[in-house]
């Protein structure tokens, strides 16, 4: 297979290819793309994955890691990924989670079209679209002795669960005969029985060391309507029942989960086993494997929290830049790029660690490193004043003249390429960052301090003769002179030695800018572990706002535009805020770990 790095689920999926586990599968005439095949057919896909989200929230990072994983395997391994909502629960699903879902995996790169004899096909199903068949299964099922009504209480029935080290017993409930079954089933299916008043529980072994196998429920009574079905429907499948055959109906070849499944993984099994032999399935049917999910230090990955957020204002919405959803990672400036190196470099392993936050900044500065424009911003602006500009140029208008500057968009252009040109103007005043003027300097400190020469960066060299106060002792101008013909890149720009250059944009030319410093959302580096109340370790200093100038190429960006504020780190253009004459800007990440303003 192609140079990515291995795993191994990309050495179950090669030993498949190289056996031709699926090579004589032909399609069975289920539902899923079966549209364009006739039932007996080959399937020109060689491995099936599929991406199951339930439409219940906003997806987050760790599905990007999901979405990597099963899109990445099928399209490098010449397979198929469907793009499949899980939407078998009726109570917490909607349509903009749907649509939001579908956004987000196009964002990341992915898609669902495909091609079958050149004629395009879209790989997009719903579960609800197969609760006909999983009916018909059921009643098969009961049919053939393998499952049964129970009409135990919810209390009744745990207690006769057992433990891990007791166990379980049978329901009286569990003798009755098919044709009682049945009959008990459809009333259940006609509305007959009040909701919660029986479930229908797939029957196989109470004793099973394995509490998944003992007689789990498959389905139960809710009446509720349903995105997709509406009323059609007063039982539900349940999750366990439901998965494996959404699978198997669309010949899914690897099913891939997280870890929490592995103990599910028998039911699975022993489901579609009973299910082919009774001839409602294609052999050979899917297998599951389990990777362990994504955890990242400061992040929740938990669909239901990061919705309390939302709910409960703590956040501005699901697309709020500190959010680690994938609509929130993008308003950021997070690139699709640098998620998917990242999904690539955490790999695929099949015990649970924790992922550094660092390593999705380190991906994302990786991707934006030789491609973001540079440009200069300045933060906590306070005005310098050339004082002696006037006399300097004299020739070319005195103090209104404006001097042309410019500098490389990217330091580093691609081989063979030239960098694109930031034109910018330097005039009698500038605004620089409070932080390059101290009065009276610490040790070392090599920017503006009376007596001392920098250079602004691009432009002159200029000396500090002081600065100027208002009544109450806070600093309002820093005063300086520029020394004459020490220009960048003209023949007397070394002609004065400096040890320090500082970033800076004209008073004339700068524009004024909202720009939201992020930090991290929560305090504790696992706010989601064991049991914590994560609401409690909040940071009450996640976003700040401050009022900054930047140089006229940042003032000109697109919506979305990426960029390097020289010093600071990568900040993007707000994809909605933004607008011409109204510049608004996020910090993505700093350029170093632990640099956030
Ligand atoms: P949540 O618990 O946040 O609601 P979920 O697993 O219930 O997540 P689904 O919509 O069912 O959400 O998930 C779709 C797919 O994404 C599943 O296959 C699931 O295994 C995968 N997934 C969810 N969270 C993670 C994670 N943190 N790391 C890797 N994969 C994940
Ligand atoms: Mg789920
Ligand atoms: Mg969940």
């Amino acid at each position: 297979s192609p140079a990515k790095p291995s795993n191994f689920l990309r050495g179950i999926i090669d030993r498949d290819l190289a056996q031709g586990t699926y090579a004589s599968r032909r399609w069975a005439g289920s539902p899923g793309d079966a549209a364009h095949h006739a039932a007996g057919e080959p399937d020109p896909a060689k491995i099936r994955t599929r991406f199951p989200p339930e439409p219940n929230g906003y997806l987050h990072v760790g599905h990007a890691k999901s979405i990597c994983l099963n899109f990445g395997l099928a399209r490098d391994h010449g397979g198929v990924c469907h793009m499949r909502f899980d939407d078998t629960n009726p109570e917490k699903e909607e349509q903009e989670y749907v649509d939001a879902i579908l956004d987000a995996v196009q964002w990341l790169g992915f898609g669902w079209e495909s091609n079958f004899n050149g004629v395009p096909e879209s790989h997009l199903y719903y579960a609800s679209n197969y609760f006909d068949f999983m009916y018909r299964a059921a009643e098969a099922l009961v049919t053939a002795g393998l499952a049964y009504v129970d009409e135990q209480t919810p209390e009744e029935m745990r207690a006769r669960r057992g433990d891990f080290t007791t166990p379980g017993t049978d329901s009286p409930f569990r003798s009755r005969t098919p044709d009682e079954n049945l009959a008990r089933f459809r009333e259940m299916r006609d509305g007959q029985h009040p909701d919660g008043a029986m479930v229908l529980r797939a029957k196989i072994d109470m004793a099973s060391p394995n509490i998944n196998l003992r007689d789990p429920a498959i389905y139960r009574i809710r009446r509720a309507t349903h995105h997709n079905t509406g009323d059609t429907w007063c039982i539900y499948p349940m999750y366990t029942f439901a998965h494996p055959i959404e699978d198997a109906l669309e010949q899914i070849t690897h099913s891939i989960c997280t870890l929490e499944f592995e103990d599910q993984r028998p039911f699975y099994d022993w489901l579609l086993d009973r299910l082919a032999e009774l001839g409602l399935l294609a052999q050979p049917t899917p297998k599951q494997y389990e990777f362990a999910r994504l955890n990242l230090t400061y992040v929740i990955t938990s669909k239901r929290k990061l919705k309390a957020l939302v709910d409960e204002g703590v956040v501005e919405g699901w697309d709020d830049p500190r959010m680690p959803t994938i609509v929130g990672l993008r308003r950021r400036g997070y690139t699709p790029e640098a998620l998917q190196l990242f999904c690539e470099r955490i790999g695929v392993t099949k015990s649970d660690s924790w992922i550094d936050y660092s390593t999705l900044d380190g991906c994302l500065r990786e991707d934006l490193e030789g491609k973001a424009h540079r440009g200069m911003a300045v933060l906590d602006p306070v005005k310098l004043v050339l004082s002696n500009w006037a006399e300097v140029f004299a020739d070319q208008g005195g103090a209104s003249h404006l001097e042309p500057c410019a500098l490389p968009a990217l330091p580093h252009p691609p081989e063979g390429t030239e960098s694109p040109v930031r034109h910018l103007t330097l005039g009698r005043e500038v605004w620089i960052e409070r932080e390059d003027f101290e009065e009276v300097p610490p040790k070392g400190y090599k920017r503006l301090f009376p007596g001392n020469k920098v250079r602004l960066k691009g432009g002159y060299v200029i000396e500090c003769t002081g600065c100027t106060k208002d009544a109450d002792g806070r600093l309002s101008e820093v005063l300086a002179t520029v020394v004459p013909d020490t220009k960048s890149g003209t023949p007397g720009a070394d002609s004065v030695k400096v040890k320090a250059a500082i970033t800076w944009v004209g008073a004339a030319d700068g524009v004024a800018a909202e720009v939201r410093l992020f930090d991290r959302l929560f305090t504790d580096p696992q706010p989601d572990a064991g049991g914590k109340d994560f609401k409690a370790c909040l940071n009450p200093d996640s976003k700040q706002v401050v009022t900054a100038y930047v140089e006229p190429s940042l003032a000109a960006a697109l919506p979305d535009q990426k960029f390097q504020f020289e010093r600071f780190g990568y900040f993007v253009a707000d994809r909605l805020d933004h607008a011409p004459g109204k510049p608004v800007f996020n910090k993505i990440t700093g350029l170093k770990d632990g640099n956030w303003k």
